[in-house]
């Protein structure tokens, strides 16, 4: 039998590997019939393409490349600049965009360039003009205290963590916390949607340098007209982080009041969500803001990954795409089939349910934490992640939620009627969980009861859905 491409390709690859370390091709070769064999539902997941995935395995990865395009800090990365001046050349065509810097190594990473761009652009310094300017040696031991007081009091306006945001907009957990002084919008409680004349009301009276938008498990649009106007009657600079819904910003999903890229300042994203990308990040930017965006490395950036913006380059040539729209219009219609499957059969869904490629559903009506639900998903081969929903009472690490998305499953070709079928899985799962007891008898916010039958019956129900829609269908590793 003659091979295709793609798996003569991750043969031989592994071949060279197990020759010098065979349980690390195990370890590969495992990784794909687990991803093959799970229901993965995690919003923030997707499968790059065979393309991608095989754009990194190479002698880019050797190169150094600090510095931008044409100004390197590093002789022969002539074919380096190849790449990443493609890379950011499809991501501006892509999301109209002026600038793109595709660098950063993460969501995270792309972030806290932005911040810093803001920071050098906006805020009067001369130790700060010093450093922007990269006279960084030159900043006496005072120069230093006075850009440490003047950085630290910066104001950062972001979603609140419970209403879905993230740690990096200003969380303490993130240094994003301890370089801003930052206060956090919610959502409205009865109807779990953004409210935005109470965001208008906390810009009006917190004053922040900076307002972010965007979150990690909204399941709903966010108007970013109106966010923009809100940032400008108060001066602040906006940010837009769209880490989780670039794919459906670049499929044309989301247009108008909903496309971030005209309302922005700067936009933040990661390139391997719903994206489809390797794992990246990327900044999005006016000519404004691009010289300081581009200082990202060293500034706050280790060596760019060359080998990986090699692999942006394509997953974005691909998302340039006609077949990606439908892609992306696929993943919302997926979650509001998911959705709806769930809603009719009786599951309490923050905001009642989705515009986006997510889902959040508030467990605590089947009487179980997040955790203990995660767990029993899992346990019948259905992979989640627990999440705080807004007003959690059980905190952020047990939760009370679980968040779901379609992304990946989207890749591999499910559809709205497996997405019925699916609703129908977690929902027996949820049904036939108890929450269970601690040693001494007080009920636990971890353990859980659930008969391995039913376990094992949706497992294998899971698997078979999955089987009409084999992932990387093109390889096999024999
Ligand atoms: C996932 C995510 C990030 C972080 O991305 P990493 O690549 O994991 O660093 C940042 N912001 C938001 C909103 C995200 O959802």
């Amino acid at each position: 039998m003659s091979l295709n491409a793609e798996s003569t390709a991750f043969r031989s690859a592994l071949e060279v590997i197990r020759a010098v370390e065979p349980r690390v091709a195990d370890a590969i070769g495992a990784e794909l019939a687990d991803q093959r064999e799970s229901l993965k539902l995690i919003a923030s997941e997707n499968y790059a393409s065979p393309a991608t995935l095989l754009t990194m395995g190479n002698w880019f990865s050797d190169k150094y490349a600090e510095g931008t395009v044409g100004r390197r800090f590093y002789a022969g990365c002539q074919n380096v600049d190849t790449v990443e001046a493609l890379a950011a050349e499809h991501a501006k065509e892509l999301f109209g965009a002026s600038h793109a810097y595709v660098q950063p190594h993460s969501g995270i990473d792309a972030n806290l360039v932005a911040f810093w761009a803001i920071l050098a652009d906006r805020v009067e310094s001369p130790a700060l003009k010093k450093a922007q300017v990269r006279q960084v040696n030159d900043l006496t031991e005072a120069d230093w205290f006075a850009l440490r007081r003047e950085l630290g009091n910066q104001r950062m306006l972001g979603m609140s963590l419970d209403a879905g945001g993230h740690l990096t907009h200003g969380f303490r957990p993130n240094i994003s916390g301890k370089m801003f002084d930052q206060r956090s919008y919610g959502t409205d409680p009865a109807t779990g949607l953004i409210d935005y004349d109470r965001v208008a009301q906390a810009a009006r009276d917190f004053k922040p340098l900076i307002l972010v938008a965007g979150y990690s498990a909204y399941p709903r649009k966010v108007n970013f007209r109106i966010m923009r106007e809100i940032a400008d009657s108060v001066g602040a600079t906006f940010m837009v982080d769209m880490a989780h819904f670039a794919g459906l910003v670049a499929g044309k999903v989301f247009t108008g009041d909903f496309d971030p890229v005209p309302h922005a300042h700067i936009v933040t994203t990661t390139t391997h969500k719903s994206l489809r990308g390797p794992r990246g990040g990327m900044v999005l930017c006016g000519p404004e803001l691009a010289d300081q965006v581009d200082r990202g490395c060293p500034m706050v950036l280790g060596g760019p990954l060359p080998h990986v913006m090699a692999a942006k380059a394509v997953a974005l040539a691909e998302a340039r795409r006609p077949d990606f729209a439908d892609y992306a219009q696929r993943i919302v219609d997926n979650a509001q089939a998911l959705a709806e499957g769930l809603l009719r059969r009786g599951t309490t869904l923050v905001t009642g349910g989705t515009d986006n490629h997510l889902v959040l559903l508030d467990v605590s009506g089947y009487g179980l934490t997040g955790r203990q639900a995660e767990q029993a998903l899992l346990d019948s081969g259905i992979v989640t992640n627990r999440n705080a929903v807004p007003q959690d009472r059980n905190g952020a690490w047990y939760t009370s939620g679980i968040r779901i998305g379609t992304p990946a499953l989207t890749s591999r070709g499910l559809g709205t009627a497996e997405m019925d079928v699916t609703a129908e899985l977690i929902h027996t799962v949820l049904s036939q969980t108890t929450p269970g007891a601690n040693a001494d008898g007080t009920p636990s916010k971890a353990k859980y009861v659930l008969d391995p039958a039913v376990a094992d019956k949706i497992s294998k129900q899971a698997t078979d859905l999955l089987a009409g829609f084999p992932l990387y269908p093109t390889i096999t590793l024999g």
